[in-house]
């Protein structure tokens, strides 16, 4: 498809503006990196050079741009009220030198703000907030209980916004700090940073292509084995509701199939999942297997 001259002009400048902030110059980790692709996080604490330049960051430079947006006016309305409350909190976690902000503390409670997408939402309702969003929260307030243990966290929230909704939909999923939580991700972290050889690629080029800095040289994502076997539940429920999706509300079905577009190709159960590409975009392949 041919873009159009200010399409084009759009896009480089959104994200031209989005690699001018510090986080996007960050190299290492950041407390985000916990629960995600275990080899892009081993690339990340070598600090490798990126390889991949190409990549799809509309959702990314949008869920900055209204993260900005609202901490300013939870910040403004906080001082007019003189809510005690904090932004842009940074935090270090010594343990494994991770660095980084929470959104807002106000002890006992930290909040986390996620933009996300309407069928996203829909699935973390039912099915709770995916790992690597519970693993940095929780380790934010593990940062902040170690360095202030007189007035602790003890509730993470994570808060999340749908780009393509209303204020209605807003969904804050709430859990109490658990250190063991915050612990499960240290060590995670530890064990990949210590290895001398980088963890197996878990996702397939469906994926890292359109989003991973390191996909090509320094990695060429998860072969697409169909007959790969994966013990996931996550996945296989996603798989499940994907495929009977005529008896599944609209919104949890999409919510499934967004799970499913980061799912490495194989069985999950009795079902098989494929990537294709299609004449509108990559899209995904439920069947029984
Ligand atoms: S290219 Fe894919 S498998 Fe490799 S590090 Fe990136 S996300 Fe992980």
């Amino acid at each position: 498809v041919t873009e159009h001259p200010l399409a084009r002009l759009v896009r480089e400048a959104l994200v031209w503006n989005d690699q001018q902030r510090p986080r996007s110059q960050q190299r290492g980790p950041g407390f985000s990196s916990l629960g995600g692709c275990a080899r892009r996080v081993w690339h990340e604490c070598r600090h490798d050079e990126p390889c991949n330049h190409d990549l799809e960051c509309m959702a990314a430079v949008m869920g900055t741009a209204l993260h900005g947006a609202f901490e300013t006016a939870i910040e403004r309305y906080a001082k007019l009220h003189s809510l005690d409350i904090r932004f842009e909190v940074p935090l270090r976690l010594p343990a494994i030198d991770l660095t980084g902000s929470a959104d807002i503390v106000h002890p006992p409670e930290l909040d986390d703000i996620k933009t996300t997408t309407l069928k996203s939402l829909a699935w973390y309702r039912k099915h709770g907030a995916p790992r690597n969003n519970v693993w940095q929260a929780q380790a934010y307030a593990m940062a902040w209980n170690l360095e202030r243990p007189d007035d602790p966290v003890e509730h993470v929230n994570l808060i999340y916004i749908p780009r393509d909704g209303h204020f209605s939909d807003v969904y804050v999923y709430q859990m109490p700090y658990e250190s063991d939580i915050a612990e499960q991700a240290v060590r995670w972290f530890e064990d990949i940073a210590a290895a001398d050889e980088a963890p197996a690629p878990e996702k397939d080029d469906s994926y890292c292509s359109r989003f991973c800095p390191f996909f090509g040289e320094l990695c060429p994502g998860a072969p697409r084995a169909q007959d790969a076997v994966h013990d996931d539940p996550w996945y296989e429920e996603a798989a499940a509701i994907y495929y009977s999706y005529r008896t599944h509300l609209r919104q949890e079905n999409e919510g499934a199939k967004a799970e499913l577009m980061e799912a490495p190709d194989g069985r999950y159960g009795r079902y098989t999942v494929r990537h294709k590409n299609g004449q509108y975009g990559p899209y995904v392949e439920v069947r029984q297997a």
